[in-house]
């Protein structure tokens, strides 16, 4: 290799994964800057304070999409470790796409990440009860809603089908309000489909934070952190939504 093509090599494996997460908003920086933080952040500290989770979080992302995972606590010894209990510093809500394993894409390990996934990450009672459990018995205090780019749920709203199949109409419905905002604001059919994404998160965001009679106490309180996400399918990032980061206690001192 010549010495330009490996200054060139090293200048793109340097400032490639720069230029990926200054896609993050800018409000992701200062959220990283609030309180002094590491490259890897400490898994109990991340229990304690939600900010610190949505730290590791958003470093173990880093470390995904920079292919530098250590996929932490995942051997088979960790695996079957599980009558210990569990503390799990995060709730994700995301959708039940194949393409979006939470362990993988946050490069986290066993018995860090609650999760439930449906489509659209449409929730219900049972997804509120499942979330309220890990609130109130688990003490986890950090809530991501989780979206995807390209999302099959989102898709099938956007073409408002008059007769979908079996229970689907439930998700069809619950993205619905989504998707017409996403009419109303964008132009172009990718467009239109990543803002509905983005405002289905937003919403779900929002319905959590509203929620009676526990998570809307707790959020009101800064005990518990409700944020949204949306992951891309090709870059492996996963972008946290400014909304929803500026609206959190941290931010309104
Ligand atoms: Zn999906």
């Amino acid at each position: 290799m010549n010495s330009i093509s490996f200054f060139s090599l090293l200048f793109f494996l340097l400032l490639g994964p720069l230029a990926l997460h200054s896609q993050q908003a800018a409000v992701v920086d200062r959220l990283l800057e609030l309180e002094d933080g590491q490259y890897f952040a400490d898994r109990d500290s991340a229990y304690k304070n939600p900010y610190y989770g949505l730290k590791k979080l958003i470093y173990g992302n880093r470390r995904f999409v920079d292919n530098r995972s250590i996929k932490p606590r995942q051997s088979d010894a960790d695996l079957k470790n599980g009558s210990l209990g569990q503390k799990p510093f995060a709730t994700i809500i995301g959708c039940a796409d194949s393409r979006v394993p939470n362990e993988i894409i946050f490069d986290q390990g066993v018995g860090d990440l609650f999760i439930t996934r449906t489509a659209g990450q449409v929730m219900a009672e049972a997804s509120y009860g499942t979330i309220e459990y890990a609130t109130v018995v688990l003490n986890t205090r950090l809530i991501v809603v989780l979206g995807h780019q390209s999302c099959g749920a989102v898709k099938a709203a956007m073409s408002l089908p008059e007769n979908p199949p079996g229970h689907v109409v439930t998700l069809i419905n619950a993205i619905k309000p989504a998707s017409l905002y996403a009419k109303a604001h964008a132009s172009g059919e990718k467009e239109q489909t990543d803002l509905a994404i983005r405002q289905n998160v937003i919403e779900q965001v929002n319905e959590l934070r509203d929620l009676e009679p526990v998570l809307s106490r707790r959020f009101a309180s800064g005990e518990v952190l409700i944020v949204g996400a949306v992951y891309n399918l090709e870059t492996g990032l996963v972008s946290f939504l400014e909304e929803t980061i500026e609206s959190l206690p941290a931010f309104n001192k």
